[in-house]
């Protein structure tokens, strides 16, 4: 039941709680030691002043009385003589009674709230307590002695319900007052909690909507401050960042997809249909099914670039690292590409002169030069490593086709932190800077026409693109916790370099 309360409720009873007990406890602590406190001084009070008292009363005879005579004394007719009791008798203060009797309880002077019965007279030579018609009282009784006093007693009274009036009335108000005290803290508990938790409905329903109304581009906004609302509301947001871009890149892939898959599609539909209804001769449909083959293939390629992925990404393509000599990998990827463009380019020579000597060389020619140290030894997956350095020389050698230059691979071992560099460099056809960022996202190409073409009629090392190259080459470097970048020049060349931990 509690359980399922809302926080601030649990708050605001908490609060009302402990504050009621914390007051009633605190309450009656005071009370208690008030009351003793006020028990002790009230006895010390009656005991002193009725000491003091007896200190002012004094027998005169009729000689000494007008030696003695001072204004503002009492003078009582006492024993052929006279009491004579000073102005400083004080016969009520402070809710303390005195009075004079003599042995008889006769009363000569003085106030006494209570009356005695003559088996309870002067009994009371310490205080002591008397209840006396439902009062409560202390009562102190103290013989005089002196020259002809004997026989007198003076009796203090201090009556307890004058005394504690002032804690009656302090309890009085106490009590009056708690229950506003409760009220009031009670209700700014209550606003406090509901003004700090708002927020937390706010969350609440930004977070419902987003889910019901699949709005992932709305955001949880907090009225200005900062506390830990906004901090969890800043994570949130953050998340349906992430949310969201993953979602937009999701349906930009599958829309990616289905566009990079129908063009072929429709290639091998439009060469059946023409083959069907029109293909006369064998030569027709020869060149009708090598046109369905390639497009085939290209689907193949796309097929099978795009399950990698799935697999990498499931992670059902694990990483198989062991020490690898890059040294020998690169060399060999550099010796299929050479030779894939060596057979897509054969030297042209002149049916004069069947030597082959540089000035044969008509076509343009791409150079591959290499600078690769031995037993170069880093830790990776040697097929996976091997698929990325393939993709960017491939793509070196595509976007240099047609020109003269070099293509240069370079493997370096650097120090501090201990790390491999691989360089691969053209003097291709570049990359505009404002596209630079963006070639290492999937499917995205600088130009589809400039592989397109190439895609269609070209036998030679570099395949038909998709624009899914890059992003498996960084794939796979960020799977050896390595980096890539690229530099480029537009009509210049362009330059990627890998970098790779050169220990695990
Ligand atoms: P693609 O299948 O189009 O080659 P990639 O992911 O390999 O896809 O490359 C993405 C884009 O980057 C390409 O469309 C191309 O325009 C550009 N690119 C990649 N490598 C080079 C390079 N060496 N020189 C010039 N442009 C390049």
């Amino acid at each position: 039941m509690i359980r399922n309360l809302s926080i601030k409720k649990k708050i605001v009873i908490w609060f009302t709680i402990t504050f009621l007990l914390n007051l009633s406890v605190m309450m009656g602590l005071t009370f208690v030691i008030g009351q003793s406190v006020f028990d002790t001084d009230i006895k010390t009070q009656l005991r002193v002043q009725v000491d003091a008292n007896a200190e002012e009363i004094e027998f005169l005879n009729s000689s000494e009385l007008e030696e003695e005579y001072e204004k503002g004394d009492q003078f009582l007719e006492y024993n052929k003589g006279y009491l004579e009791i000073d102005d400083d008798f004080c016969d009520y203060i402070n809710g303390i009674y005195t009075c004079l009797v003599d042995s008889d309880n006769n009363l000569l002077y003085g106030e006494a709230p209570v009356r005695l019965t003559a088996d309870q007279l002067f009994t009371h030579t310490v205080v002591e307590p008397l209840t006396y018609q439902g009062e409560k009282y202390y009562i102190y009784e103290r013989q005089l002695h002196g020259h002809n006093l004997e026989g007198l007693w003076l009796r203090g009274v201090a009556s307890l319900s004058e005394g504690t009036y002032l804690l009656q009335t302090i309890a009085h108000w106490v009590l009056l007052l708690v229950p506003v005290m409760a009220a009031l803290s009670v209700l700014g508990a209550y606003i406090i909690t509901r003004r700090s938790f708002a927020p937390a409905e706010k969350i609440i329903e930004a977070a419902d909507s987003i889910s019901s109304g699949n709005d992932l581009s709305r955001r949880i906004e907090l009225p200005k401050g900062r506390n830990e609302f906004h901090t969890m509301a800043d994570s949130y947001n953050r998340m349906f960042d992430r949310l969201d871009a993953a979602f937009q890149r999701e349906k930009q892939f599958t829309s990616d997809v289905s566009h990079e898959l129908r063009t072929p599609v429709s290639v091998i539909l439009t060469q059946s249909e023409f083959s069907l209804e029109m293909a006369e001769s064998e030569e027709d449909y020869r060149e009708a099914l090598e046109v369905i083959q390639q497009q085939g293939l290209k689907m193949k390629d796309l097929i099978s670039q795009l399950l990698f992925f799935s697999r990498l990404e499931q992670g059902r393509e694990p990483l198989q690292i062991a020490a690898c000599n890059l040294s020998s990998l690169v060399s060999s990827i550099c010796d299929e590409q050479e030779a894939l463009y060596t057979a897509a380019h054969p030297l042209y020579v002149s049916p004069a002169d069947s030597s082959l000597d540089r000035e044969s060389i008509k076509a343009p020619r791409l150079l591959l030069l290499r600078q690769i140290p031995d037993d170069v030894i880093a830790p990776v997956d040697s097929r996976l490593f091997g698929r990325a350095v393939t993709n960017l020389l491939s793509n070196a050698y595509k976007y240099s086709e047609g020109k003269n230059g070099y293509i240069t691979v370079s493997l370096l071992q650097l120090e501090d932190p201990s790390r491999i560099q691989l360089h691969i460099s053209d003097q291709g056809i570049g990359i505009p800077k404002e596209h630079l960022e963006k070639i290492f996202d999937r499917f995205y190409q600088v130009d589809p026409s400039r592989t397109a073409s190439q895609a269609g009629s070209d036998s030679g090392p570099a395949e038909a693109g998709a624009g899914l190259g890059l992003s498996m080459v960084r794939e796979i470097v960020h799977l050896h916790n390595g980096s890539i970048s690229v530099e480029s020049r537009p009509g210049e060349g362009t330059t990627f370099t890998v970098t790779v931990p050169a220990a695990l």
